[in-house]
């Protein structure tokens, strides 16, 4: 097995799957069971994910909403979509802990760095949710972090392009992917693939990062038996 403690990265924008907005109940089903693929062989796993099907603070401050209660509004949908996760685990048979960054019990214990490790390794798939827990930051920000803290072999950072590109390839037919790139590269060449917040975090505690489609049912246990199926950003 190519990692035994992953921080895993879902984007909120993902869990919508055809819909423009919310939770798709089949796209949701798909990552659970994606996850309990990883978690029977034997993989300790973190989750973070974020909300920006429900709500971005940034497009909430262009609404005129203030920009701290919109980040507010922010965290408590990842918090929504933690716990929708949550659930999908549970019937797919995949004991799981919704940990938050903002006290808020019952829905979910206060994080810890050591609630987490105990949870993975009881056997236990943590969710940690509400982000960093302060505002101008986003989920990516909060699971470098929580992947460093809970000193994760690598962040597996989900999405629906299957790696890194030299330009946008939604946009440029002519881009094409890297199989690997170092995060002085990402940083030189101003590709998007997570904010600079986040990148720099990885950088400076070398925690690598994997890109990959998530979208792709059967891609996350590709990725763990150490299939080259998305592009790696290391130092
Ligand atoms: N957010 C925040 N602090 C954090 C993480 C998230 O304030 O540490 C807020 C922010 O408003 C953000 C929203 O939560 O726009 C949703 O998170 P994100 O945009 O990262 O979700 P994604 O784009 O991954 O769906």
């Amino acid at each position: 097995m190519r990692f035994k403690r992953i921080l895993l990265k879902l984007s909120g924008e993902s869990l919508m799957g055809e819909k423009g907005y919310g939770i798709d109940v089949n796209r949701l089903n798909d990552y659970a069971r994606q996850i309990k693929e990883i978690h029977d062989l034997g993989v300790q796993i973190s989750i973070v994910i974020g909300g920006g099907n429900i709500f971005r603070g940034l497009s909430g401050a262009g609404q005129g909403f203030d920009r701290v209660k919109g980040d507010q509004m922010g965290m408590c949908a990842t918090v929504i979509n933690s716990l929708a996760l949550s659930s999908a685990l549970g019937m797919v048979g995949c004991k799981s802990r919704v940990l938050t960054a903002i006290r808020m019990e019952p829905i979910g214990e206060f994080y810890t760095k050591w609630k987490a490790i105990e949870a993975m390794e009881n056997g236990e798939v943590v969710i940690c949710s509400a982000g960093t827990g302060s505002p101008y930051f986003t989920t990516d920000t909060g699971s470098s972090l929580r992947g460093i803290e809970i000193e994760a072999d690598v962040m597996l950072k989900g999405t629906r392009v299957d790696g890194v590109y030299t330009a946008d390839p939604e946009k440029d037919p002519t881009a094409t992917k890297f199989n690997d790139i170092t995060y002085s590269e990402v940083l030189s060449r101003g590709l998007k693939v997570m904010d600079l917040t986040a990148i720099c975090m990885c950088q400076d505690n070398n925690l690598p990062i994997y890109v990959f489609n998530m979208d792709i049912v059967g891609n996350l246990k590709k990725v763990i038996e150490g299939e080259n199926i998305g592009t790696l950003v290391h130092k």
